[in-house]
């Protein structure tokens, strides 16, 4: 970056990844590496991180289809015990990992806390799923006749993922990939591959048969399009943006892969007129600028009702005046710093035009104090008195950039948030229930709030994804997050001795 103070590099805690293929640690064949820079502090290199090709990619497809039988021939309880066993890993490193998370990719200390803890949820539900994976049994229309409905794995698992939950997101793909029998090939973010590695050594130690989980850590440049069209790869799970998904589905469309994407938001929280403000002010705050905007579910538009709009938007910047930022490392800190340096672009990009859509109300600036000027840092920004189909009202920023726009009615806020191409989440503050209820029937977002955290939070035992641009139908998590990993398989069993012709003889 030009404008930072040019200091040495500190190498003194960087970390070298290796690629994770047929259980060895190994360096790409490129010999390329990237070197991961901590976003609070550029001059501190977090991790050196290979950049790999397309050979090591086909290693880790070979590896993951070579270990298929083996791994689905292993009963679903011993699977799980292993997912088990590494949330327990990842609870004893907990505290370690969340700090690696807060070096590499900015993210304040407390929430990194919280990624790795998703992460053992995950583990813990998902090695309880071990002994159910649920089936069912069903009368038959004929005598002595049985009719069960079991799960079959799908393959091979490509899981792809994005930079800004580097922990808790492998976990909603892998976890439950494993224990429905499935192998997999982990694609992380190459801005959060030591983070990545961590949890792939957590499955290492808890007795991950070789082969069985393979980690590649390249650009989405150099992958080109290989995981999506690769004869071995059955299924593409894919988090990230709305332009790779697309290209993840057409690609894979045409192969008849399954493919899951959980793609991009433009979240939002309605405020209605009777609504306790003091909580809509929280909720609102923590969930545009926790992780600094940079959530697939943060808030950036507040929907508004004309009562209490001019209120609402005082509070709210008052609110952010009392924001800290700063190194996430530092437990005061609220607000840490974007994830890298494009990141930031993109935010300034759209604060230029958002000074042309609305009011700037707050901040609308890089964020400098002292050792701040070392990093990405960005001041949380209010806009006011947007419309609902300005570009910063319609487009996802992914920073801590929030437009506000009035409404006269709680039909037209609806109306406004279901107005954008994302369905992700959405929350609603009102004390009657009545309302709240009626915008939960028509609000239209794969996860809905009501006088919650606003827009993020999700608990693990549930289905989470989006509709519209969102996803593509699919769902992480809960059992929802079974049924996407793997098949229905229909089982019929005629103990009569005889033809009996269903349809026909019944
Ligand atoms: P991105 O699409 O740029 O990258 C996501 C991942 O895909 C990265 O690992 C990247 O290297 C990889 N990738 C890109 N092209 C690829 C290709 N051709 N083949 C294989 N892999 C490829 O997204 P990002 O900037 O890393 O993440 C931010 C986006 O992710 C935002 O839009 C955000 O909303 C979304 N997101 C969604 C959810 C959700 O659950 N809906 C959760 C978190 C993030």
């Amino acid at each position: 970056m030009t404008t930072q103070t040019q200091k040495e590099k500190d190498y003194s805690n960087a970390i070298e990844v290796k690629n994770y293929i047929n259980g060895k640690w190994v360096p790409s064949v490129t010999g390329r590496t990237f070197e991961r820079e901590n976003p609070a502090n550029i001059n501190e290199i977090v991790s050196i991180v290979p950049l790999s090709n397309q050979e090591d990619i086909l290693k880790a497809i070979e590896a993951a289809k070579n270990a298929k039988k083996m791994w689905q021939g292993t009963p679903a309880p011993k699977r799980a015990e292993i997912i088990y066993k590494a949330g327990q890993i990842l609870l004893e490193r907990k505290e370690e990992l969340a700090r690696l998370m807060t070096r590499e990719m900015g993210k304040v200390i407390e929430e990194a806390r919280g990624d790795v803890q998703e992460a053992i949820d995950m583990a813990f539900y998902m090695g309880g799923e071990g002994r159910r994976l649920f089936g069912y049994y069903v009368p038959s229309e004929l005598k002595n006749k049985w009719c069960i409905a079991v799960r079959d794995p799908i393959g091979v698992v490509a899981a792809i993922t994005p930079w800004n939950f580097p922990i808790a997101i492998p976990a909603w793909k892998i976890f439950p990939a494993l224990v429905a029998g499935n192998t997999v090939v982990f694609k992380p973010s190459e801005h959060t591959a030591a983070c990545a590695a961590e949890f792939v050594k957590a499955l290492e130690e808890a007795g991950l048969p070789e082969g069985v989980l393979n980690m590649v850590v390249a650009t989405g440049k150099d992958c080109g399009t290989l995981l999506f069209e690769h004869p071995d790869i059955d299924m593409i799970s894919f988090t990230g943006s709305l332009a790779v998904g697309k290209l993840a589905c057409e690609v894979a469309g045409r192969h008849m892969k399954k493919v899951m994407t959980e793609l991009g938001g433009k979240n939002a929280i309605i405020v209605m007129d009777d609504a306790n403000l003091d909580l809509a002010v929280d909720g609102i705050t923590w969930s545009a600028f926790g992780t600094t905007g940079q959530r697939c579910t943060a808030c950036s538009r507040i929907i508004v009702h004309e009562k209490v709009y001019d209120e609402v938007i005082e509070r709210v910047a008052e609110k952010i005046k009392q924001l800290r930022i700063g190194n996430g490392l530092d437990p005061n800190t609220q607000v840490g710093p974007l994830a890298f340096e494009a990141q930031l672009r993109k935010v300034e990009h759209y604060v230029e035009i958002g000074k042309n859509e609305g009011r700037l109300v707050i901040g609308g600036e890089r964020y400098t104090e002292g050792e701040c000027a070392n990093g990405y840092f960005y001041s949380p920004t209010l806009f006011a008195d947007v419309e609902p189909n300005a570009t910063i009202a319609q487009e996802e920023i992914f920073g801590p950039v929030l437009s506000a726009i009035k409404v006269k009615s709680l039909d037209e806020a609806i109306e406004v948030n279901n107005s954008v191409q994302y369905g992700l989440s959405a929350g609603i503050f009102t004390q009657d229930i009545n309302k709240a209820l009626y915008a939960v029937q028509w609000i239209r977002t794969g996860i809905c709030y009501v006088n919650g955290q606003g827009t993020i939070g999700a608990e693990i035992q549930l289905p989470f994804g989006g509709v519209r641009g969102t996803g593509n139908g699919h769902r992480e998590a809960g059992i929802a997050g079974i049924e996407s990993y793997s098949e229905w398989k229909s089982i019929y069993i005629d103990f009569s001795g005889r033809l009996q012709r269903s349809q026909i003889d019944a």
